[in-house]
């Protein structure tokens, strides 16, 4: 538990971790307490502030139980209250060597997609490849994927999230490959969707029309643009080959310490108009959630991933992973994205 105030900090941990938050705290006391570590942080608090104050907490990071601990646990004077995306706002733009983690992690990702696809055959089960992906990015030095691995085949491909599973792909149909790995605590984020067998004329329009769509949204991504508009780049062209309503989810997010940072990009909420109204005020920064559209900014790292689902038939993710830029981005997944048929 690390607490601040008045430009004092403090981190409350356990003797499992001395050692550790010795080597890896910087900027912050370390307590070793006999106590559990958020009420050493309750204690420590109640003394640096005198009289009523109120205390923020992360209210995404803060499970129920653990909150009203805190609460039973404060003096009456101090009053908690939920923030949200406080701390993640914070590492929004990333410097240099966050930078640097970022694509050599998007690197080691890209080699081991191109390694894999010899093994992407129909029969074998989308867990098994997913292992094989998760074994490569380990031996590789990945020290973790980012998140579960995607291997989705043939109608399974229509899951936005379809996470492996014992399905064997299919003879002709649609695989969609999404992972990601951990490497010096930065994470790395791509989809690709391959085809097996020959494919039909409306699995190469949907392929077509995705990839379009993604293409769009890189092209909308520099500093200065809206979160917003890189959405309704993305949609806008799907919307042209009557594909938008099978695009189901937001255009993309942001990635570092964590998979899912702000900002997203997605649509403006709400009603358009007045969105665009609070817009054009310069009101954008708004809501706590993040579900207010944002201005990007350079040294941001941001994923670009549109998709169409169609139920029965299948699905088509692109996604990117792009550093933005004064005028444009920098895109770190290197991967084709022109329809591999295997
Ligand atoms: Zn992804
Ligand atoms: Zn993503």
């Amino acid at each position: 538990v690390l607490a601040l105030a008045k430009g004092k900090s403090a981190l409350f941990t356990d003797g499992r971790y001395t050692v550790q938050a010795r080597e890896e705290v910087k900027g912050a006391r370390v307590v070793i307490g006999k106590k559990a570590a958020q009420l050493e942080a309750v204690d420590w608090l109640a003394k640096q502030l005198r009289g009523k104050a109120v205390c923020g907490i992360e209210a995404e990071h803060l499970s129920y139980a653990s909150y009203e601990s805190l609460r039973h646990a404060m003096p009456a004077r101090l009053r908690l209250k939920p923030t949200h995306q406080y701390v993640e706002r914070l590492r929004m733009i990333k410097d240099a060597a966050e930078l640097s983690r970022i694509r050599a992690a998007a690197s080691l990702a890209n080699d081991v997609f191109e390694a894999i696809l010899p093994d992407v055959k129909s029969g074998v089960p989308e867990s098994k490849l997913a292992a094989e992906i998760e074994f490569m990015c380990r031996r590789m030095g990945a020290e973790a994927m980012s998140f579960e691995t995607i291997v989705a085949g043939g109608k399974r491909s229509a899951l936005p999230h379809g996470v492996a599973s014992e399905q064997k792909l299919p003879q002709n149909g649609f695989v969609i490959f999404d992972f990601g790995v951990k490497l010096a605590g930065y994470c790395s984020d791509m989809t690709r969707t391959v085809h097996l067998g020959a494919p039909n004329a409306r699995a190469r329009r949907v392929y077509a029309a995705v990839k379009a769509s993604q293409e769009a949204g890189i092209k909308a991504v520099k500093a200065g643009a809206l979160t917003s508009e890189v959405d309704q780049a993305c949609r806008k062209t799907l919307e042209k080959h009557s594909l938008a309503r099978y695009f189901t989810h937001s255009t993309g997010h942001g990635v570092g310490l964590e998979i899912h940072e702000p900002p997203g990009l997605r649509a403006l909420p709400g009603t358009k108009k007045k969105a665009a109204k609070r817009v054009r005020k310069g009101r954008i920064s708004g809501s706590p959630q993040g579900s207010q559209p944002e201005r990007l900014e350079a040294g941001m790292v941001v994923t670009v991933e549109p998709g169409v689902y169609i139920p029965g038939f299948g699905g088509v993710r692109i996604e990117d992973l792009v550093i933005v830029t004064a005028t444009g981005c920098e895109v770190l997944s290197r991967p084709s994205k022109d329809l591999l048929i295997l």
